[in-house]
Formats: C-alpha cells, sequence, structure tokens
C-alpha cells in the first residue's frame, strides 16, 4: 500500500501532487506570487525509474514545490499502489498555461534551453517567444540556448539574475534541467518560480510536435514520440521496468 504525505502520493520514492491541471495551475500562480524561490519538476515513468537507479535524484526531485505526474505510466503506476493520481498533467500543457497567465499579469518570462540556432537562423527560445507572443498578446519572453558549458554557467545566471525575470522555465531535456535548478537555485536572485519543461520551448516554437489528438487520448503519446524517434528506444526501455519494479517494490525507494 502506498503512502500518502500531506496530500502527496509516493510513487516510487517520488511525492507526486494529486492535481488536476486546473489545481496545478493554481498551485503555480500561488507560488509565482510568492517571494520565496520554489520550483517545479515534471516527472514522467522514465525519471521516476531514473530516480530508482540514481537515488541522489530524489532529492533534486522532491525539493520541488509543486511535482506533476508528466506521463500515463506515473498515474498506471499510482494505481497499481491504489493510490490513484487524479490524471495525468502534461508540462508542456501547464507551461503554455503559465504563459497566458503570464501574458494577462505583465510577468515576463525566461526562456532557458533549445538550441542555438534553427534552420532560420534563429534561437528555439526566440521563436518560440515570437510565436507565442502572436498568440497571447503582451506576452515577453527573454531568454538564451540551452548548450553551455560549466565556464558559462556564471554568466548564465548573471544574465537571468540581470533579466529582472521571476519566471524561469529550464528546458535542457531530464534530469539535467532538474539537477541545474537543485545546483544553482541559491544563486537566482529576481526568480520566484522555475519550471523544468524538457522539449516544451520546441513545441511552443513548432521544430517539434505533439502527438496527435488520438495518441495522446489513448495513452499512447510515448508510442508516438517513439516512431518518430526510434533512438528513445533505450531510455524508453525504463518504461517496462518501471511498471514491473512497482508491481514488484510497491512504493519503496530505489531498487
Ligand atoms: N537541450 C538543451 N541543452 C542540452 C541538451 C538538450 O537545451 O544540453 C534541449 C533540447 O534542445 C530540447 C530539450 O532540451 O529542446 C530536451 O527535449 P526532450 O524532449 O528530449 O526532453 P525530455 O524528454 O528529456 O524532458
Amino acid at each position: 500500500m502506498s503512502e500518502n504525505t500531506n496530500g502527496k502520493i509516493n510513487v516510487r520514492g517520488v511525492y507526486f501532487d494529486n492535481v488536476t491541471m486546473d489545481e496545478a495551475l493554481d498551485k503555480a500562480v500561488e507560488l509565482i506570487n510568492t517571494e520565496n524561490f520554489s520550483y517545479m519538476v515534471t516527472p514522467n515513468a522514465e525519471i521516476v525509474e531514473a530516480c530508482v537507479e540514481n537515488p541522489t535524484l530524489y532529492d533534486v526531485m522532491n525539493g520541488a514545490s509543486l511535482i506533476i505526474p508528466d506521463g500515463a505510466g506515473v498515474v498506471y503506476a499510482s494505481k497499481i499502489l491504489r493510490t490513484p493520481l487524479k490524471e495525468k498533467v502534461a508540462g508542456v500543457e501547464l507551461g503554455e498555461k503559465i504563459i497566458e497567465y503570464a501574458s494577462k499579469n505583465n510577468k515576463k518570462i525566461f526562456f532557458f534551453g533549445g538550441a542555438k540556432e534553427s534552420a532560420d537562423g534563429k534561437a528555439v527560445w526566440e521563436i518560440a517567444a515570437e510565436k507565442l507572443s502572436e498568440k497571447y498578446p503582451g506576452f515577453e519572453a527573454v531568454g538564451r540556448d540551452g548548450f553551455f558549458n560549466d565556464e558559462e554557467n556564471e554568466d548564465i545566471i548573471a544574465e537571468i539574475n540581470a533579466s529582472g525575470a521571476k519566471i524561469l522555465f529550464v528546458c535542457l531535456g531530464a534530469p539535467k534541467q532538474e539537477k541545474w535548478i537543485y545546483n544553482n537555485k541559491n544563486n537566482l536572485e529576481n526568480v520566484n518560480f522555475a519550471a523544468a519543461l524538457g522539449g516544451s520551448l520546441d513545441v511552443f516554437a513548432g521544430v517539434s510536435e505533439r502527438a496527435p489528438d488520438f495518441y495522446i487520448k489513448h495513452n499512447l503519446e510515448w508510442f508516438y514520440r517513439l516512431k518518430k524517434n526510434p533512438s528513445r528506444a533505450r531510455r524508453m526501455l525504463k518504461l517496462p521496468k518501471f511498471i514491473a519494479g512497482t508491481v514488484i517494490h510497491g512504493n519503496k525507494k530505489g531498487r
């Protein structure tokens, strides 16, 4: 039987918020408007399994104030554990709702991540910002690409601090983005809400598409992504391992 701490649902040692999309947005807005720094992570089955295999990641994930289940596999595991999560909350969808909120409330977002240059010479974050400000008038984004070396990290922090943005999207892929937030959070002077959002900037920019509705509705988004990008197969092997591990070990942390 799975334990339920402070309303959170434990799935193999990661403590998820049991929220619908609307509740997740309410909580994100509350955190955006709280001066203290906080962050949100969006783990799917693959990332929970990465925690199981590398337990140092648990602190990185569970240190977040909002942990949403961004995958059908996590919701399925919560049902196996008999503490069902209400629904899958896709990070990319929640990210867009936060953008809509920011556009209506004059809040600037810093987009950190994505490729330096796409076919038309612009960084992915710039194309994403342009498309989003057409869709959400008044939306203002600043940003930089997500390819950098350790020596550049200090400059990146300075750039984020100087931007004055209170909301930061970190889109470097998992678990790099979560580790980056965890390791740098004490140096972020103005940001009070950071969100780890994987490939979302690519979706906003139109560089990569989300699966058609049919796949989303039938919990087959993972299958669509695999079809489009067979090199993900290795990473996706974590999904059956994660489900089998849940059946065998319940919500036990680690292996
Ligand atoms: N990325 C980045 N820096 C890196 C590695 C990746 O900015 O060093 C970006 C990449 O361009 C893409 C995103 O991170 O936009 C990862 O997308 P993916 O869909 O693989 O995310 P995940 O499924 O890992 O959350």
